[in-house]
């Protein structure tokens, strides 16, 4: 199939985009605009040219199957594709309809005019991949939209409707209805009235106060975007823009985009954007697994979760039907939705119709008969397998054959929820992160029997409701709460050993992590925590962990809840003030205890830290709980506010290296003597083998 449809209209020569989902711009598209542009200069018959795509898509850009091939960089470059348009002899026009973002908005700079459908998307989303355009694009769009709206768009990397350019010089005309048509009828008139070649290269800057504006927005990245070195890099092409001769600022600018191509960061978010797409694929569950049709979904318990998962489905119009213990509870989980609905209506985010809408989605009930007609449950109640085992018995006595059972059980064995109904293979785990109706992540458990088409139901169904779906095994605390069990279980041994909460909670932020480990557990409810381990305790009597969490849960501070807990909060507040009363009882516990306090650096606590959520990470890689080393990172990047420029703990493993990783791990089990830090099998076999973990 022709990657570029050539057809000849009235003497103009259409060429349209022809490479399905969003024409993205790989080497054989490349070549084949460049040989139809070559053909319209010898062919008398064509007057002008016009490059389109599809109604979806001018173009979306580079093409990401090639991301780090040879052909990304073979010619003709885009480079080189844009020299040739902007070198014809017959006016180019560029016709945008859809996404227009990337290398599409840069080939559409490199035509003499442009015309677009007002809600045609126009976007530079380089700065999200940790780069800055590299084919002109912070050399032309200041010269059409201005230096101040040309950085902030850059430096935003998210979609403007093509409308907002009205005012400036980027689109020549707007066209809406019969839209190549009028691109046609706008070519010939181009032709007609002898318009001249304008190369936008060729418009010039005029911004008197540069250096001024330089300067304060070099100011204003340094502390907004601070890890990310793409964001000055946009001021710096911007000032080559605006100083340089054309040519140069295209030198200048691609110099940059080739040396952040080599940093950390960009790696680290290249990785990232692959790893997010890589999660819905399941190695032995096939893309065309049959899925079953999800028309109304049932929500077991209305609590913080219950409500929460609720307001998901009906977000997307599909009814839910809630049930609970008592007519009580259910008022209460309704008045939490509501309450929540109502702040996005404060804020004019939600119409009140379109509340009052959603709300007519949910159906309340006291009684299983009710849910016969439900084509997935997913239970929310106590983390208590005896309540879990009573709820699923009687799902499985009144739901339709068909039907999917879900838990949300955080730590229990979905393989024993299953047991409890004669149906484990539509039984699964879906657990979602709270607040529910906010946080990206979905683990999606797969029990020992659970069907592919159930897994393969609900990937597609977490899609719907715009969660990122990251499949994983049966073992305590799935993927990710497995992990961070570690990280707070070193956290709190730190405590012990001479820390403070706030010099853990700073050292960790200062690593990236959105919010330390205690400001975490505060926010969560140190109680939750407390909880789990009093069951695993019965089941692991030596269990491992700081008891000095224990003492701050018996003296009730739970945390923001309770106005108190390894911080201090002001009634209504979030902030956390460091409160010497927890110092206090740190210093007796380590007397009481015989404990020995010394200095720890910050260095040491994220060493520590980071390199056991390493550690755990690769045992479940390596016991199979989850696919792959980037499903892992993405839990974290998505789930636990790891920081996307290192993305995430295993990427950033293979970043440090893995000789360092493991000689780290051998250290820290000569000084502890704990089994837990015995690198991982899979660490020290990629060691020997050359590998890393996450190109694996
Ligand atoms: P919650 O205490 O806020 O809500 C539980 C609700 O279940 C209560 O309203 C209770 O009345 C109801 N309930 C109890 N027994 C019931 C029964 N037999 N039938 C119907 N309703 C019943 O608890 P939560 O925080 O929403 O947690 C619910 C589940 O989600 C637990 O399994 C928990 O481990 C899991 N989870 C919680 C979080 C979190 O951060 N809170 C995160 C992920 C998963």
């Amino acid at each position: 199939m022709p990657l570029v449809l050539s057809e000849i209209r009235d003497s103009i020569l259409l060429i349209t985009l022809n490479s399905p989902p969003v024409n993205g711009l790989g080497l054989d598209l490349r070549q084949q605009i460049v040989d139809a542009i070559s053909y319209a200069q010898n062919d008398p018959h064509i007057l002008a040219i016009v490059i389109t795509g599809s109604d979806k898509a001018y173009s979306g850009g580079a093409d990401i199957k090639e991301f780090g091939t040879i052909k990304a960089v073979a010619e003709p470059h885009l480079l080189t594709v844009i020299k040739t348009i902007e070198a014809s002899k017959k006016p180019v026009i560029a016709a945008i309809q859809g996404v227009c973002m990337g290398g599409g908005l840069e080939l559409a700079l490199g035509c003499h005019y442009r015309v677009a459908h007002p809600k045609a998307l126009l976007a530079l989303p380089e700065i999200k991949l940790g780069l800055i355009p590299g084919a002109g694009g912070t050399q032309r769009l200041p010269r059409m939209i201005g230096v101040e709206k040309a950085l902030n768009f850059i430096l935003s990397g998210d979609p403007l409707p093509a409308i907002d350019f009205k005012e400036s010089a980027l689109i020549d005309a707007y066209f809406e209805g019969s839209f190549i048509e009028q691109a046609i009828a706008y070519a010939k008139q181009v032709v007609l009235d002898r318009k001249p070649l304008k190369r936008v290269r060729d418009s010039h800057i005029d911004y008197p106060n540069h250096e001024g504006f330089l300067q304060f927005s070099r100011n204003t990245v340094k502390t907004v975007a601070a890890p990310y070195p793409a964001a000055l890099r946009v001021v710096d092409a911007m000032s080559a823009a605006i100083t340089l001769p054309f040519e140069q600022g295209l030198i200048k600018e691609r110099e940059y985009f080739m040396e952040l191509m080599n940093t950390p960061v960009s790696r680290a978010m290249r990785y990232a954007f692959f790893a997010q797409r890589a999660t819905t694929k399941i190695a032995d569950i096939p893309k065309d697994t049959p899925v079953r049709a999800i028309q109304k979904v049932g929500i077991i318990g209305a609590g913080t979760m219950g409500s929460g998962i609720a307001m998901n489905f009906i977000n997307i119009g599909l009814p839910v039907i809630i049930l609970e213990t008592a007519q009580a509870k259910l008022d209460q989980g309704i008045a939490l939705i509501t309450a929540n609905y109502q702040s996005s209506v404060k804020k004019g985010k939600l119409s009140p119709q379109k509340l009052a809408e959603r709300l007519a989605l949910i159906e309340t009930t006291l009684d299983y008969e009710k849910l016969k007609d439900v084509d997935l449950v997913i239970e929310a109640v106590f983390e208590d397998l005896r309540v879990k085992e009573s709820v699923f018995r009687e799902l499985d006595r009144v739901m339709k054959t068909g039907a999917i059972l879900a838990s949300n059980t955080s730590t229990l064995d979905v393989n024993k929820i299953a047991g409890f109904t004669n149906r484990p293979q539509d039984v699964l785990g879906m657990h979602f992160f709270s607040p529910a109706n906010v946080m990206q992540l979905l683990e999606i458990v797969r029990g020992e029997h659970t069907s592919k088409e159930v897994i393969a139901t609900v990937m597609k169904l977490a899609q719907l409701i715009k969660k990122t779906p990251v499949v994983c095994g049966v073992c305590d605390g799935f993927i990710g709460n497995r992990m961070v069990e570690k990280y707070l279980c070193i956290a709190g041994f730190l405590l012990e050993q001479g820390a403070t909460p706030w010099q853990i909670d700073q050292a960790l932020e200062s690593f990236g992590m959105v919010m330390g480990p205690f400001r975490m557990c505060d926010l969560a409810g140190n109680d939750i925590g407390y909880a789990i381990r009093k069951r695993r305790l019965i089941e692991q009597p030596n269990l491992k962990y700081s008891k000095f969490t224990d003492v701050i849960c018996e003296a009730g501070r739970f945390g923001q809840k309770t106005g108190k807990g390894w911080y201090l909060y002001e009634p209504g507040q979030r902030q956390a003030i460091p409160d010497p009363e927890i110092e206090a009882m740190l210093m007796q516990f380590r007397v009481d205890n015989g404990i020995q306090s010394r200095i720890i650096s910050n260095q040491e606590i994220i060493e520590f830290c980071i390199y056991a959520l390493i550690n755990e990470g690769c045992r479940i890689l390596e016991e199979g709980i989850a696919q792959r080393a980037s499903d892992i990172d993405i839990v974290y990047l998505t789930g636990y506010g790891f920081p996307p420029y290192r993305g995430g703990p295993l990427k950033y493993a293979d970043e440090i290296g893995l000789y360092q990783v493991v000689q780290k791990l051998e250290q820290f089990y000569h000084l502890t003597q704990d089994e837990f830090w015995q690198p991982a099998k899979l660490l020290q076999d990629y060691l020997l083998q050359a590998r890393t973990i996450t190109s694996s």
